[in-house]
């Protein structure tokens, strides 16, 4: 879904999509889409720029740090980007002070592919390390079989993940 600057009234308007499955791909490692996301919000154009606030729910499913099981990871985030064009880009960014927190956004002056935002904004809301559980056991190094479902007799050396940190530590 786009948004075209110059059917875009000054005042602004609003702007709904909802994804049908498969539509939106995150083409990120480790990560799916398991419920195709919602977006709605709202447009207000100022001059050459765009505002764009609103929410989005998905669910999602990123792979476990340890053990590599699926978990599924609801999504509800809110947005609040400014689309500028490039050639205001810079200017905008020097003379706000707090460009980042403004959250700008480059376009070319012309339409907002809402597809980006939609999967940029999942893909902020999604945890960059997840565990299945606090104490998930990862898998076997040697064997590979999942160690919270089963158990081997390898003989490994490594270090309780968990642990990982403290062994550098000297008491
Ligand atoms: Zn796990
Ligand atoms: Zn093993």
């Amino acid at each position: 879904m786009r948004i075209e600057l110059d059917k875009l009234e000054e005042k602004g308007g609003k702007f709904a999509h909802v994804y049908q499955p498969e539509e939106l791909v995150l083409d990120e490692e480790g990560v799916r889409l398991t419920e195709a996301p919602e977006v709605a919000g709202r447009a207000k154009r100022d001059g050459h720029q765009v505002r764009l606030r609103g929410r989005i729910t998905a669910a999602a499913e990123v792979d476990c740090d340890r053990c590599l099981t699926s978990i599924r990871v609801p999504v509800e985030t809110e947005f609040d980007v400014t689309y500028v064009p490039a050639t205001d880009y810079e200017e905008a960014a020097t003379a706000e002070l707090q460009a980042e927190d403004l959250n700008l956004s480059v376009f070319d002056g012309e339409t907002i592919d809402i597809d980006d935002l939609t999967r940029e904004q999942v893909l902020l809301a999604l945890p960059m390390h997840a565990l299945c559980r606090e104490e998930c056991q990862g898998l076997c190094p040697v064997c590979s079989i999942n160690r919270n479902t089963e158990t081997c007799g390898c003989e490994t050396t490594e270090v309780d993940p968990r642990w990982a940190g403290l062994k550098n530590l000297r008491f």
